[in-house]
């Protein structure tokens, strides 16, 4: 139910709304699905707008009431009446939908009416920049006005703008399914140095945090990645640098330099046993179970909350990378240690010279198995000159983490 600001005697004596001029006036009534009931449906078209009548020699809503000087479904009349003198509509460039209000309304237009009308308008527009509210609406999407001069602006609706102009959908992309690596994968070669957010398996997995949109356009391919604040072009996406190695350094940890990451990897190697092993497909549940475990821990040693939230949207990253590492052509060996996984690591091809270490996750109780199952990876990873660890997210434990290893390079899309 939406307030009223108008007091109905003032609506009674006035011979303004209802009436129409013109037979397809664009003010005309339009009923969401949710209010057609079968004694209103055969006054409406298809769209669900109702069909003037003549009237006098002008035309009027079939449900005004001449005689009475009123509508004769009051209780059942459709939000489109509730909100006049309010109007939705598109703006003239079709690029925004925006509300204003009805310049032929006396009442609205009087002078000593604006504060009041100032303050129900920000009523109206909380309400209609509702999720629930602006999705009923975008159903229906007849229910936007074209522009029209004499509807003066008041703003923009930006959830409705969002659902029904730059819906992705209406434009021909599509979500981001395993079925399209090839098309992804086919795209991103040609990049010559690609980072690691380039490429389907970054993609995919974080999809359920930003729902990845896409459609081909020629050779190339238009990607656009849904954010909270709307679609955002992925050329456009600001991306923190990633972090690269030689891979023969991060095997060998040869030197000064590595030498506390030497000590972890002999503590481990020296005091547990432990099996290293290819990731099988059964081992998944004991691998996310993991995951909870080592986030919690980290949640406690970190207090960052930015940290805090990735790390909840991290979950659905590791389950689906996890799910369909074949599918997504990853590589994952994990450390068994008491028949129990206390380690797991994937990561996959970025180019033929670069391996992208993408998830590594450890029962942290076991000192120096990070150390361990990060170079004892690296080690077999004999075909590929160079280790990227990706980005830090802007995040000083991770950089620091990630410094650690004594980066070889440190840039992003510009890597020679
Ligand atoms: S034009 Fe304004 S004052 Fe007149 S009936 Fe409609 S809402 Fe009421
Ligand atoms: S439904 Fe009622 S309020 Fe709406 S235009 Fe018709 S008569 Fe007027």
């Amino acid at each position: 139910m939406l307030k009223q600001i108008i007091p109905s005697k003032v609506c009674l004596s006035c011979d303004v709304c209802c009436r129409f001029i013109d037979k397809s006036a664009a003010l005309a009534p339009l009923f969401l699905p949710n209010e057609i009931t079968p004694k209103i449906k055969p006054y409406l078209d298809k769209s669900g707008r109702v069909t003037l009548k003549p009237f006098k020699d002008i035309h009027a809503c079939p449900f005004f009431n001449t005689k009475k000087n009123k509508c004769s479904i009051y209780s059942k009349r459709p939000l489109d009446c509730r909100l006049y003198p309010f109007a939705i509509m598109f703006d003239e460039k079709r690029e925004k939908i925006i509300m204003g209000i009805d310049k032929k309304c006396p009442f609205s237009v009087n002078a000593g009416n604006q504060a009041l009308i100032k303050n129900y308008f920000h009523y109206l527009a909380d309400l209609l920049e509702k999720k629930e509210t602006a999705s009923r609406i975008a159903i229906n999407p007849s229910f936007i006005g074209n522009f029209q001069d004499d509807v003066s602006q008041f703003s923009y609706l930006d959830t409705l703008t969002k659902l029904l102009v730059n819906n992705p959908e209406k434009n021909g992309f599509r979500q981001i399914s395993l079925k399209d690596k090839a098309a992804f994968d086919n795209f991103f070669k040609k990049i010559e140095c690609p980072d690691s957010s380039q490429n389907f398996v970054n993609l995919f997995i974080w999809k359920e945090k930003n729902p990845v949109w896409w459609k081909k356009n020629g050779e190339g391919l238009e990607i656009l990645i849904e954010t909270d604040s709307g679609y955002i072009d992925f050329n456009s996406l600001k991306k923190f640098p990633d972090y690269i190695y030689l891979r023969e350094a991060l095997a060998g940890l040869k030197g000064n330099k590595y030498k506390h990451k030497r000590a972890g990897c002999n503590y481990f190697s020296k005091n547990y046993k432990f099996q290293y092993l290819p990731y099988r497909q059964n081992m998944k549940n004991d691998c996310l179970k993991l995951f909870i475990k080592w986030a919690s821990a980290r949640k406690q040693k970190f207090p960052d909350p930015y940290y805090h939230e990735l790390l909840e949207d991290s979950f659905s990253a590791h389950k689906l990378a996890i799910k369909n590492f074949k599918a997504l052509g990853l590589a994952g060996r994990v450390i068994k240690i008491r028949n129990k996984i206390a380690a797991y690591t994937f990561g996959f091809e970025l180019t033929k010279d670069m391996f992208c270490v993408l998830l590594e996750v450890c029962d942290l109780k076991f000192k120096g198995i990070a150390e361990f199952i990060f170079r004892e990876f690296c080690g077999e990873l004999t075909n590929y000159k160079y280790i990227n660890t990706m980005d830090d997210s802007g995040l000083e434990n991770l950089r620091l983490s990630k410094l650690s290893y004594h980066t070889f390079l440190s840039r992003n899309r510009n890597f020679s």
